[in-house]
C-alpha cells in the first residue's frame, strides 16, 4: 500500500494545493516512508476546497487529459470533480469487483435508478455493471409505475437504489430481484432496515455502498453482509478524532478521511469527510480484512462532549430511525449537575415504544447512558440539541 501511496502523494505534489500542505508540514513526498509519516501531513477540507474552486478556475486541477467534469453538492455550492478516461477506467474497474464480490454476475440483468446528470451515482453504477459484463438498464430515478413496467420487460436481477424506493417496488410487487445494492440513504447503519428489505424481497443478498463524489466508490459490502468492506486498492481510509485529528485505533468512532491512491485528475488527499464511522480489520470470508461494520452512521460536524465521550446527534437521529412507533424528532438536553457532573436528558416524539429497548440500543450505540430518556407525545422541533453548561 505504502509504494502506490508514494506514487499518488509524488503525483499530488506537482498541484500547488497538496504541495502548500507538503511544505507546511516541512515534508517532501519521498519523506513519506511509514504511515505515521502520512499522518503528519495537513488534512483537506471541504471549505478549503470551496475556497480554492472559488479563486482558481476548476482549483487549478483542470489538465489535458480530463474527459469528464461531474458535481459534488460541496458545503455552500457546486464544487465540479473531474475524471481522466483512466480515472473512469479504475473506478468502472474497482466498482466491478465490488458487485462480484457481492455477488453480481455477467448473465444478471441490473436496474440503475439512480440520477445519471449532474451528480453522476447512476452513471458510476452503470460503469460498474458493464465493465463485470452484466447487463445494465439506465432507468434513472423516477415513478414506480414506470420501474415497475420496464421491469415487467426487462426481468432484471439486480436492483441499484435507494432503500425507501426498493422498499417501494417490492411492496408493488417487483419480483426476480437476487441482489440489492443499497446507496444514497442510511441503510445498514439502521437496525433492522436491511432485514425488512430482504424480506421484502424474499430472502435476497442486500449490501450496502459508501463514496461521495470527491472519492467513489469508498467501501461496499460483499455477499456474506459483515459490513462495508474499504476498497483499499483504491482509497487509502483513516479514523480520526474530529476534535483533535489525531487518528485512532480499529474499532474507536470518528471522522472518515480518504486519499486516493490511483487518481490522476483532482486526487483527494486525506480528505475530511464528516461522515462517522469505524473500521475494523477481520478476515472476511470473502478475502477483504477492512471493513465498517456498522456502516457510516452520522455525521461529524456537530458534536458534543458529554461525560467525556463525544455525542453526536446524528446518530440518535438514525437509531430512531429503527423505531417505528417513534416519528423520529427529538430533543437532547445537556446540562450539569450541582456535583459538576455532565446530564443528559433526552426526549423522543412518538407514541408507545419499548423503552427499555431503546435506552439499551442508545446506550450501546451512543456509548453514553442518558440520564433520562421519555417519549413524548409532541415535540416542538424535529431536532433540537440544548447545551446548558456554557
Ligand atoms: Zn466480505
Amino acid at each position: 500500500m505504502l509504494a502506490t501511496l508514494r506514487k499518488q502523494l509524488e503525483r499530488n505534489y506537482l498541484h500547488p494545493f497538496y504541495r502548500k500542505k507538503f511544505d507546511d508540514a516541512n515534508l517532501k513526498p519521498e519523506d513519506i516512508k511509514s504511515e505515521k509519516d502520512f499522518q503528519k501531513l495537513p488534512f483537506t477540507t471541504r471549505s478549503e476546497l470551496n475556497q480554492l474552486f472559488e479563486s482558481e478556475p476548476y482549483g487549478g486541477f483542470m489538465s489535458q487529459d480530463v474527459v469528464r467534469i461531474n458535481f459534488s453538492p460541496s458545503g455552500k455550492g457546486l464544487i465540479p470533480i473531474l475524471q481522466t478516461s483512466k480515472d473512469i477506467e479504475v473506478i468502472d474497474s474497482v466498482n466491478a469487483r465490488a458487485f462480484l464480490n457481492a455477488g453480481m454476475e455477467k448473465n444478471d440483468v441490473v436496474m440503475i435508478t439512480f440520477s445519471y446528470h449532474i451528480f453522476i451515482a447512476g452513471l458510476n453504477f452503470h460503469g460498474g455493471v458493464e465493465k463485470l459484463g452484466a447487463k445494465a438498464i439506465p432507468l434513472g430515478p423516477g415513478s414506480t409505475e414506470r420501474a415497475l413496467e420496464i421491469a415487467e420487460i426487462a426481468k432484471p436481477t439486480v436492483l441499484i437504489s435507494n432503500p425507501s424506493f426498493a422498499l417501494k417496488l417490492a411492496n408493488e410487487g417487483l419480483e426476480g430481484i437476487k441482489l440489492f445494492v443499497a446507496a444514497g440513504e442510511p441503510f445498514t447503519s439502521v437496525e433492522g432496515y436491511r432485514e425488512k428489505v430482504k424480506d421484502a424481497f424474499d430472502g435476497i443478498v442486500a449490501v450496502d455502498y459508501y463514496g461521495m463524489a470527491e472519492c467513489l466508490p469508498i467501501a461496499c459490502e460483499c455477499r456474506y453482509e459483515n459490513g462495508l468492506h474499504v476498497m483499499d486498492e483504491f482509497c487509502y481510509v483513516e479514523i480520526i478524532d474530529p476534535d483533535t485529528g489525531e487518528v485512532l485505533e480499529g474499532g474507536e468512532r470518528g471522522e472518515v478521511v480518504v486519499t486516493h491512491l490511483n487518481k490522476e485528475a483532482m486526487p483527494m488527499q486525506r480528505f475530511r469527510t464528516g461522515d462517522l464511522s469505524m473500521i475494523e480489520r477481520f478476515e472476511c470470508d470473502c478475502g477483504r480484512t477492512l471493513t465498517m461494520p456498522k456502516g457510516v452512521f452520522g455525521r461529524t460536524d456537530e458534536m458534543y462532549k458529554v461525560k467525556g465521550v463525544k455525542f453526536y446527534p446524528s446518530q440518535l437521529a438514525l437509531i430512531l430511525k429503527s423505531f417505528p412507533e417513534l416519528s423520529g424528532r427529538f430533543r437532547a438536553v445537556i446540562k450539569r449537575t450541582e456535583k459538576g457532573t455532565d446530564y443528559l436528558e433526552i426526549e423522543v416524539e412518538g407514541k408507545e415504544a419499548d423503552l427499555k429497548r431503546l435506552e439499551n440500543v442508545v446506550k450501546n450505540a451512543l456509548l453514553i447512558s442518558p440520564n433520562e430518556i421519555r417519549i413524548v407525545e409532541r415535540l416542538e422541533k424535529d431536532r433540537e440539541v440544548i447545551d446548558m453548561r456554557y
